[in-house]
């Protein structure tokens, strides 16, 4: 009998509570997260610096500023307060008014920020359709009046419509990422033949650009897994896309799909520049690029793209890398298999 506070169908049966949140069925209540946490730092068990990395490690949860209130007034205490993460210090005795007046300061200043996000996100999604008016425009112009054209002015039409595609999945990146971090990207899962979807990316691929090539390894038949197939797709396009960008002209990039009892693995190996350890972890958040030593452009959003994916599947997703080497960039996800799913 299930006690829990949603109407499953468990407790629809019985029409019984008390509620719980212990139900193996439904999720327990979600609380909304605090606007701003007032943290103590000499405290038992675990002292306030080490709330604060804890809460700063968790994506649900970094976003919330901590102010530290704390009788130790030391100069290296309070900058050990900002190096871990906190947004202000009041020291102990403090009055009720200067603690009042700094809080109100930071849910100000954190209202701001939300208002220029969603400005920002809003001018952005707002660029999508001028910009997929322009690319529609120069396709048909490339199209039509193509032969019309001399040699150069193809050269600068073509290489003004790929300017623009770029622009457009810079765009769709942008707000994908963000839907994701807001959790509004809800996964649309079905049964999906893991095989087919890795070699339906790589035939997308061809012809690949500078006689690069790409061998597609599969371990036999792989379980039908209950996947969201557009978005792993997607996962699965940036792996090969980055593979095929940083491979030098000419070199090999190879897929590995695989499967255990547990998960089911997909591994994109390239012979390429190699990302330097310190590095490694850096490149999955948001932004985050190397220094880029072949001088290629991109947003640096890829990988966040696809961390969220994997993760949001309950999947993970890493890379092992040597300079001058190459990269294997894998993910893995659970198998939950079609005749089981979540
Ligand atoms: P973008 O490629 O648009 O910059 P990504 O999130 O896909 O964004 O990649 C982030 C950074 O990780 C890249 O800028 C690059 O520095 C590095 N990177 C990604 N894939 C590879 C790869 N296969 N080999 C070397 N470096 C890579």
């Amino acid at each position: 009998m299930c006690f829990c506070w949603r109407e499953c169908w468990r407790r629809a049966a019985t029409r019984r509570g008390p509620f719980s949140a212990a139900c193996w069925r439904c999720k327990p209540p979600v609380r909304p997260p605090p606007e701003l946490i007032l943290l103590d730092i000499a405290m038992p068990e675990m002292n306030g610096y080490e709330v604060c990395e804890q809460l700063k490690a968790d994506e649900t949860l970094k976003e919330i500023p901590v102010i530290f209130i704390s009788a130790l007034s030391e100069t290296m205490d309070k900058v050990k307060a900002f190096h871990v993460g906190g947004v202000d210090y009041v020291t102990k005795p403090f009055h009720f008014e200067e603690v009042y007046a700094r809080v109100q300061t930071h849910l100000n200043m954190r209202l701001l920020e939300k208002l220029r996000d969603d400005l920002t996100q809003m001018v952005i999604h707002d660029l999508r359709n001028p910009l997929t008016a322009i690319f529609g425009v120069l396709e048909m112009l490339e199209l039509k009046e193509g032969k019309t054209l001399s040699d150069d002015t193809q050269k600068f039409v073509r290489s003004a419509c790929q300017s623009v595609k770029d622009m457009i999945a810079m765009i769709s990146s942008i707000l994908d990422v963000s839907k994701m971090n807001a959790g509004a990207m809800k996964l649309q899962r079905e049964p999906c033949d893991i095989n087919a979807l890795s070699g339906s990316v790589v035939d997308a691929a061809k012809p690949f650009p500078g006689n690069r090539t790409v061998r597609l390894e599969a371990n036999g038949v792989l379980p039908t897994i209950t996947i969201d197939g557009g978005l792993i797709r997607r996962v699965i396009q940036n792996l090969l896309g980055n593979a095929l960008k940083y491979t030098p002209e000419r070199g090999g990039v190879r897929m590995a799909v695989t499967s255990s009892a547990s998960e089911v693995r997909v591994a994109v190996t390239d012979t390429g520049s190699g990302i330097a350890p310190e590095d490694q972890h850096r490149i999955f958040e948001k932004f985050g690029q190397v220094v880029d030593r072949q001088k290629r452009v991109g947003t640096g959003l890829g990988l966040t793209f696809c961390k969220l994916v994997v993760e949001a599947h309950g999947g993970h997703i890493g890379v092992e890398s040597e300079i001058d080497k190459g990269s294997t960039f894998w993910f893995t996800l659970p198998r939950v298999d079609s005749k089981n799913p979540l």
